[in-house]
């Protein structure tokens, strides 16, 4: 039987960047993934870098999620130069928009949750948004933009890293999934696979919305799929410079030239189809933002499946079993959270220390809850 200094169950983006840190760190690393790695919620992601949340319940992300906003720029810089691929990465910022009918109070709690975040977000009329992205609808009312926002092809970010962390030395097994945890006592040793068993110092759950089939993991991350629809368009007639937001509806135009409009939240288990509904929602507020996407062609329909938590936030860090760390449920932020996560697991392996304040995010909280609650 091998024997590494870390396994990495799943594949996507989140188990690729960990493994290219453990295996920069000079680690000796496997990666297990039951398909061929990278082709889940990293795969169909709209690979926006967005720090802003989406309510005030989400505070707690915002320190990790401005953390990894300040590594993206030198973690793309890595993967690219190592990989000889770039990503696609544009930083041109964001802008909220406010449609007729919108109160200016909604405008203006927006704003101040964004200020009182330390974000930067600038208050635009319907034509002061105008100018700065022509297309927009003559209906706009208002919007707020927020410079600081980024994104990047999802795709091209999740084949370099894994990529990368080939090149660095770690070992990818497509079409291995993991079955179960190897524990002992209270330590684990790796995992086990369909066919034997592989043992590491260290074990990392990154298998996203899948983690919790992975027999042992439930305990520690009791993550859900909660499925999203997407649909890129290309229109010769629409340049747009920035992603766009209005409610849970996005438009993020690609360095390639296609815009990817998205997207739903639906919790269906494991079910991708893409629905007829799904697709009149997306294509219904694409239309009614920048109307002149309705000569747009569709290039591509896809549903992808997020890893969401029980209170939707990430699942980071160690557990009560020696060696088993979690790094999943980043539910609709991975693509943002993907350096931060890999430093941090990289940090804990090597040192027992983090940079960040991770005690939220804890894979421990679910076990308290359930002993609180006598179950
Ligand atoms: C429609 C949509 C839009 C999104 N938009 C954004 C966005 O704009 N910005 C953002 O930050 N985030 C966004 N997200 C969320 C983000 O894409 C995810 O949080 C992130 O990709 C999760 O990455 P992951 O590596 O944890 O999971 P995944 O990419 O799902 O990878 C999990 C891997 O584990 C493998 N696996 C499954 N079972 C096993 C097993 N038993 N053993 C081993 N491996 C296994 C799978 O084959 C897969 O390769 C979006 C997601 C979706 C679906």
């Amino acid at each position: 039987m091998k024997h590494y200094d870390a396994v990495v169950a799943g594949g996507g983006v989140i188990g690729a960047s960990i493994a290219f840190e453990l295996a920069s760190a000079g680690l000796s690393v496997a990666v297990f993934d039951a398909q061929n790695p990278g082709r889940e919620a990293s795969w169909a992601s709209a690979g926006m870098i967005s720090p802003a949340p989406e309510s005030s319940e989400m505070a707690s992300l915002l320190p990790i999620s401005m953390a990894s906003v300040r590594l993206y720029p030198e973690f793309l810089q890595r993967v690219e130069e190592l990989s000889g691929r770039t990503v696609g990465y544009r930083n041109d910022g964001a802008l909220d928009l406010f449609l007729n009918g919108t109160g200016q109070k909604e405008i203006n709690d927006i704003l101040t949750l964004h200020r009182g975040f330390g974000l930067r977000a600038e208050a635009l009329s319907g034509p002061e948004a105008r100018e700065i992205e022509p297309a927009l609808t003559s209906e706009l009312r208002a919007a707020v933009h927020r410079p600081d926002e980024a994104s990047v092809d999802n795709r091209l970010l999740t084949e370099a890293t894994l990529e990368v962390a080939r090149r660095k030395g770690a070992e990818i097994f497509p079409g291995k999934g993991a079955k179960a945890l190897w524990i002992e006592g209270q330590a684990c040793k790796g995992l086990q696979l369909q066919n034997g068993r592989v043992e590491a110092r260290w074990t990392v759950i990154a298998a996203g919305c899948f983690s919790a089939q992975i027999e042992g993991v439930a305990a520690y991350a009791p993550v859900l799929p909660a499925k999203g629809q997407m649909m890129a368009l290309r229109c010769d007639s629409v340049n747009l410079k920035r992603d766009l937001w209005c409610g849970h509806m996005y438009l993020v135009p690609r360095h390639d030239g296609r815009i990817i409009a998205g997207s739903t939240v639906e919790y269906e288990g494991f079910d991708r189809s893409v629905t007829v509904a799904g697709m009149k929602k997306i294509l219904g507020d694409a239309i009614s933002l920048v109307p002149v996407l309705e000569s747009a062609r569709i290039e591509e329909i896809w549903a992808g499946l997020r890893p969401d938590s029980p209170d939707h936030l990430p699942i980071l860090g160690p557990t009560d079993l020696n060696g088993l760390l979690i790094a999943t449920g980043h539910f609709r932020s991975g693509i943002l959270l993907t350096p931060v996560t890999a430093r941090l697991i990289r940090e804990w392996v090597t040192t027992q220390k983090v940079s960040e304040d991770w005690a939220p995010f804890s894979p421990m909280r679910f076990q308290q809850a359930r002993q609180s609650r006598g179950a």
